[in-house]
């Protein structure tokens, strides 16, 4: 059973609200969601651009493959006009030649400039010098024997020609594989990152799926177990058992809501038992109203009949009838006592200094001779703590707080009055080397007729709250640091805005 500390309470109320933390931990679970699809995202990205790279490449050296394809083209293009030449025997193709060896020296740039790599470039430079030697055979030799009709060069000639032809096919075939090796792996790289990508985005995807309902599921168990704890304390509470308290472990919102619920209900309790003090002490006063106005009167002629035996007695006699006399007094003090709990709240108030009240309660206690050895500290001379009240009745309280610490510490015990002034209140601490008070004391000492003293009555911590109450002030009994019993009285410093 977790019982917070009253005073722990208020100073966390007093705090600016945190932030639930129920809602911090589906941010958290979201926020891992989100970095997985960012992940996702992130990743996809970059292999989208590593794919575009591969196709770019693929379609680059199929322009490699397709400018190596036309050089090749150009130049059997120039051979037919070679062959033509040739077979003909005429040089009427020659323009159409040159234009043709025009259009192969730019397709042969063009293959340069698509050559990438040195084994594209040795290839494309292997295609120019075949082109080159093409022409030359053909414009410096076979030229010279068409126009001098040499049918027997040129036929020679012709042989010589075509191995150089057969040789641009092979280098363009070489060009060719090379080029298509290059795609291929191209192409596979493509794949092999598409194939990543989708187990990436999947693996991406399952996980945020499993860590999402993880959270839900995790949350919501943890958000109905807590709730279920916070309802059978509250229905507890509604069938009047003001002692249910609730336990809930950490630090979310729903153990400060148990916190907030434990402090409700200490002080209902503690409520309850203010009523239950006031309900009975008014009852208590009305009979006590009752039997003072009725032995009032009979005690009032006891005294009177007292004085006429005063006026013709004897030395002996009138010793006789002072202790008639003095007892008789002392039951309209304990008939006026009586009435107290009846009417405390007819306070005379006014700024008093605590400590001079402290002090003068000890002296009249020890003038009776009713702190036997007990040693009593008292707030020095010197320790002015300003209070708004009745003087009589706090002179009263004090009286009875200490008697019962002087009790309870017994012979050379110890006895420990201070004085404070805390923000607004004025503060009184008794102290005692005593055993204490036990856990039921605590729970029932301000009850009326509560004693656990064999000839005790049971009214004086009753009657000392009434009081304090009726002064708008606090009386709070604990264990104190030492050890014993620790009674504070917190009372108003200045009239508290108008008559009590
Ligand atoms: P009474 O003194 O007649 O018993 P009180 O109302 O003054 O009546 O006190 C009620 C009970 O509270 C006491 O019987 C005692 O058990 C307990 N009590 C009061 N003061 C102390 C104290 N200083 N140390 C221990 N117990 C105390």
């Amino acid at each position: 059973m977790a019982i917070p500390q009253g005073g722990k309470m208020r100073h966390h109320n007093g705090k600016p609200p945190r932030f639930p933390r129920t809602a911090l931990h589906v941010i958290g679970a979201l926020s891992v969601v989100v970095g997985l699809f960012a992940v996702m995202l992130v990743m996809t990205l970059l292999t989208l651009a590593r794919l575009e790279a591969a196709e770019k490449e693929v379609v680059h050296l199929d322009q490699a493959k397709h400018a190596a394809h036309i050089v090749e083209a150009q130049i059997r293009e120039q051979y037919i006009h070679q062959a033509h030449s040739i077979i003909e025997g005429d040089l009427s193709h020659l323009d159409h030649y040159r234009r043709a060896v025009e259009t192969t020296k730019k397709a042969i740039a063009q293959l340069h400039d698509l050559a990438r790599r040195p084994e594209d470039r040795r290839e494309a430079t292997k295609l120019a010098k075949l082109a080159r030697l093409n022409d030359q055979q053909f414009s410096q030799r076979v030229v010279p024997a068409i126009r001098k009709h040499d049918r027997a060069a040129t036929t020679r000639l012709h042989r010589e020609i075509v191995p150089t032809l057969q040789r641009v096919t092979r280098v363009n075939a070489e060009l060719s594989r090379i080029l298509n090796g290059r795609a291929a792996s191209a192409q596979a790289r493509a794949k092999a990152l598409r194939a990543r990508t989708r187990t990436v985005a999947l693996l991406c995807f399952s996980l945020a799926l499993v860590i999402a309902t993880l959270v839900v599921v995790l949350l919501s168990r943890r958000i109905s177990k807590r709730i279920s704890t916070l309802r059978v304390g509250a229905q507890q509470l509604s069938r009047g058992d003001l002692h249910a308290r609730i336990s809930i472990e950490g630090n979310d919102e729903y153990s400060e809501l148990a916190t907030t619920f434990n402090q409700m209900a200490t002080d209902l309790d503690e409520h309850q038992q203010r009523l239950l003090t006031s309900q009975r002490l008014a009852s208590i006063g009305q009979v006590a109203a009752g039997v003072a106005h009725e032995i009032n009167n009979p005690l009032g002629v006891i005294l009177g009949y007292v004085r006429i035996l005063s006026r013709d007695a004897s030395e002996k006699q009138q010793q006789t009838i002072d202790v008639i006399a003095d007892e008789t007094r002392l039951c309209q003090r304990i008939v006026e006592d009586l009435l107290d709990p009846a009417r405390p709240q007819h306070l005379r108030c006014a700024q008093i200094d605590l400590s001079e009240i402290a002090r003068e309660a000890i002296r009249r206690l020890r003038e009776a001779g009713r702190l036997e050895d007990v040693t009593v500290n008292l707030p020095a001379e010197t320790v002015q703590v300003a209070a708004w009240a009745d003087e009589e009745r706090l002179m009263q309280v004090v009286t009875n707080l200490i008697t019962n610490a002087v009790e309870a510490a017994g012979n050379e015990g110890s006895v420990e009055v201070a004085t404070k002034t805390t923000a607004d209140k004025a503060a009184l601490l008794i102290a005692d080397s005593g055993p204490g008070f036990a856990a039921e004391t605590v729970r029932r000492a301000f009850e009326p007729f509560f004693t656990t003293k064999p000839s005790g009555v049971g009214l004086g911590l009753a009657i000392s709250q009434a009081i304090i109450d009726a002064h708008g002030g606090r009386i709070t009994i604990e264990r104190a640091p030492a050890g014993g019993a620790l009674v504070s009285i917190m009372l108003p410093t200045t009239e508290p805005g108008g008559a009590l």
